[in-house]
């Protein structure tokens, strides 16, 4: 029951009435027993910035910030994590104490899920599809994880160059960032090298396709890891799943993700078991 102490969190995205968010951050004030609620609002871009301004004005907690707000949320708040400075993008504007904070949860809700996975990349090669946000924390994530190598596979090439002039000013661990087209995902030396590949783009929700790519070319030990996530596996992940290659979708990276952003909003630590129940259970996985 919403009364009138109850604090508000929510998500501002357009759309949103696919967000699985709301469910798993009530569901953690449920089993915590909190006298909050999470919400969802359509934000259009024009109203993005009088939405921001409201958090501080209706003393919410903070929100997540989605599609197709993230980058431009990093310039309607007052301070930033050096993370979003560093991704162009924020998924969480906090309000501390009437100071909104900007900070993104998404690279390290995918470093949790992957090392969750006993996924070593140190040295590694690692393929990300896509430039965007996405692709900037998955880029991130495998940096941290020591990988050797990103190769960004995208399909406009400026999009890709602005995230490996992004991603050189982490400088923590010497790395190398390559550029690729689409099309190189057919050629067997990209793939073959790779320990990981990470579709960070929607292709496949859209045409219930992805490029062709040369499954049979990777290590019989590469993980295929969709950002992309549904009831079924993905077009992305079908083929891998059918030559017997390790396989996970973007579920367990949007729980991480989810956890971290309800730890920065209410301050103190998730029950991420109930939210990973709330979510899958959506998910049909329960
Ligand atoms: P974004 O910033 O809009 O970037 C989209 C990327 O996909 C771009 O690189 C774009 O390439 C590429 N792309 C889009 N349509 C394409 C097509 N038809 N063919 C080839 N490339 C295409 O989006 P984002 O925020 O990175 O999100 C990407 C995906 O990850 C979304 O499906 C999102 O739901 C998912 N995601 C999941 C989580 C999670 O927690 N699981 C978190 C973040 C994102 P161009 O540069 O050429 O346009």
């Amino acid at each position: 029951m919403l009364g009138a102490a109850t604090r508000l969190s929510a998500i501002f995205g357009d759309p949103v009435e696919h967000s699985l968010s709301p469910l798993m951050h009530n569901a953690a004030y449920a089993a915590l027993g909190l006298d909050r609620a999470y919400a969802a609002f359509r934000v259009s871009a024009r109203s993005l910035g009088a939405a921001i301004r409201a958090i501080t004005a209706l003393e919410m907690l903070g929100v997540n910030v989605t599609v197709p707000h993230k980058e431009r949320a990093v310039r309607l708040v007052a301070r930033l994590s050096a993370e979003a400075r560093l991704l162009g993008a924020a998924n969480c504007v906090v309000n501390r104490a009437g100071v909104l904070y900007g900070d993104n949860t998404d690279a390290r809700g995918l470093e949790a899920d992957l090392r969750s996975q006993g996924l070593d990349l140190a040295g590694k090669t690692v393929i990300v599809v896509g430039a965007g946000g996405g692709a900037a924390a998955a880029a991130l994530a495998c940096l941290r994880m020591g990988a050797g190598r990103v190769a960004i596979v995208n399909r406009t090439s400026r999009r890709a160059l602005r995230l490996k002039r992004r991603l050189a000013r982490w400088k923590a661990a010497p790395h190398s960032i390559t550029l690729h087209s689409l099309p190189e995902l057919v050629e067997p030396d990209l793939i073959a090298e790779a320990a990981a590949v990470i579709n960070a783009t929607p292709m496949g929700l859209v045409s219930d396709k992805f490029v062709p790519l040369v499954y049979e070319a990777t290590a019989k030990d590469c993980v295929f890891y969709d950002l992309v996530y549904q009831r079924a596996p993905t077009p992305f992940l079908q083929p891998a799943l059918e030559l017997g290659r390790p396989v996970a979708d973007g579920a367990g990276m949007l729980l991480q993700q989810g956890a971290l952003a309800f730890e920065l909003f209410n301050e103190i630590a998730a029950p991420v078991e109930a939210m990973q129940e709330a979510l899958y259970r959506a998910l049909g996985r329960a």
